[in-house]
């Protein structure tokens, strides 16, 4: 199958890249001529485990290219994926799908015989019906087939996502005999191994990924509210977690106490979600009230480190470990660090972060402050250690000598990862976590 990927960020380069893997012939485009010129020269511009290998064979072995040419990349291809951006759009919350409908009338304009437009992106109900439409209108001369394939990967773990799927969901329009053969060949190596997939209607695929999305930012939500009242009562909610998450009907994934969700898709997702319930007369009721409560979680996180600091951070250096939003990318995305590092400096802070790949977006996104190589010398000095991203180097951190170099020995561990008895015999004043019993 010849594939033309719209799009070449997080989501279009991974399924790009594993689509050539898959045996495809596939070629990449992105407006974006400094990043097309990286690849082709086998520079990667995100962080993602596993994928520069991935990448440059599939390049050695002539099946997968990079260009901003869109026409030349449209020009043959059996099937043309969109995975352009969906942003909250300013004010509102709805998603922004103009990137998406413009990448329609292009693709309309450069097309030279009939082929299956399939949506990867991220998009509301009826997006793709508009996307129909377009393709239509611009084109009355050609046939083109449209589908809906939403994406599940998770940054981090894009490729064995990719590879190996709970499920692929792939909407059809009724009567498009193109659009699910189409589908059915490119995915063909995967249901060799029988990875299921859900074949269904536009509007239901489109629905799908949203209802997923949402159900996992309320199942976070859940367990950091149930974090808060477990403090109050002296309860521990890594033992909650773990008591409930063993019911099979509920799970332990998404259990995990934080400073609340972040990220490229679960902010933005849940509000397009929540709009669309708005337009249709049926409001999401637990979707807004998710929301309402996850910037409630970052706010009580900014408390936390205040009470934690004695009340007061005026004039006090605090080590940031950890600015993504999860570990394994660089993605600065609605990462809680957004909200949490300039809530520290507006009280008074001066704030050290160290990140293994969060530093060059950070240095745009968070102004003023200082970046450290390594946790050690972060917290050189500091009254204060934030944990606030799980990275796998500041899992395993000498206590002891992290407290040591500090002026004032105090942690606000927001991801749990260490425990009030271990902080203590490490020397540190105080400790605090998120739904469990700090000190000091
Ligand atoms: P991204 O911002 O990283 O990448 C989008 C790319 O599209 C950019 O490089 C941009 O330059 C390019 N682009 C925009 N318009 C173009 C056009 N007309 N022609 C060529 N290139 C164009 O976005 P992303 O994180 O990859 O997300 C893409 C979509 O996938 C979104 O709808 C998102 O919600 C969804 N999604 C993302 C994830 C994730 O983890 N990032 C997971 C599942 C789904």
């Amino acid at each position: 199958m010849k594939i033309a990927m719209i799009g070449t960020g997080y989501v279009g380069l991974v399924s790009g890249v594993c689509f050539s893997d898959f045996g495809h012939e596939v070629v990449c485009v992105d407006k974006h001529e400094g990043k097309i010129a990286g690849l082709r020269e086998g520079r990667i511009p995100i962080y993602e485990p596993g994928l520069d290998a991935l990448l440059a064979r599939n390049v050695a072995e002539g099946r997968l290219s990079f260009t901003t040419d869109l026409r030349e990349a449209v020009d043959g291809a059996d099937a043309v994926f969109i995975a352009v951006g969906t942003p909250s759009r300013r004010g509102d919350g709805h998603a922004d799908l103009s990137y998406v409908y413009a990448a329609a009338k292009e693709i309309a304009e450069a097309a030279t015989a009939p082929t299956t437009v399939v949506t990867k992106s991220t998009v509301p109900v009826g997006t793709n019906r508009e996307v129909a439409r377009i393709l239509r209108e611009t084109r009355p001369d050609m046939t083109f087939a449209v589908a809906s394939n939403p994406e599940f990967l998770r940054e981090g773990a894009a490729i064995e996502d990719f590879m190996k799927p709970d499920r692929v969901v792939v909407g059809l329009d009724g009567h498009s005999d193109l659009a699910r053969a189409t589908m059915a060949d490119i995915y063909k190596p995967l249901f060799l191994r029988e990875f299921p997939i859900v074949y269904t209607d536009l509007e239901s695929a489109e629905m799908i990924k949203y209802a997923a999305n949402a159900f996992l930012a309320i199942k976070i939500t859940f367990i950091n509210e149930v974090a808060a009242l477990c403090e109050k009562v002296g309860a521990d909610v890594k033992a909650v977690s773990k008591g409930i998450g063993l019911d099979g009907r509920i799970g332990s994934k998404f259990l995990h106490a934080g400073p609340g969700y972040g990220g490229s898709c679960f902010p933005k997702d849940t509000n397009a979600f929540a709009q669309t319930g708005q337009d249709f007369g049926q409001p999401l009721r637990l979707v807004e009230s998710t929301i309402t409560v996850n910037d409630a979680v970052k706010a009580r996180m900014v408390d936390k480190i205040l009470a934690l600091a004695g009340g007061s951070l005026q004039g006090k250096s605090v080590a940031v470990l950890g600015v993504t939003f999860k570990p394994n990318t660089d993605d600065m995305r609605d990462a809680p660090s957004l909200a949490i590092v300039p809530a520290l400096q507006a009280a008074g802070a001066t704030i050290r972060a160290v990140d293994p790949q969060g530093r060059r977006e950070g240095e745009h996104l968070l102004p003023g402050v200082q970046w450290s190589e390594d946790p050690y010398s972060a917290a050189e000095g500091a009254h204060m250690v934030v944990v606030l991203t799980e990275w796998n180097q500041f899992r395993a951190l000498d206590l002891k000598r992290l407290a040591g170099g500090m002026a004032e020995p105090r942690m606000a561990d927001l991801r749990n990862v260490y425990g009030p008895d271990e902080a203590r015999a490490a020397g540190f004043l105080a400790y605090d976590a998120v739904g469990r019993q700090g000190f000091g």
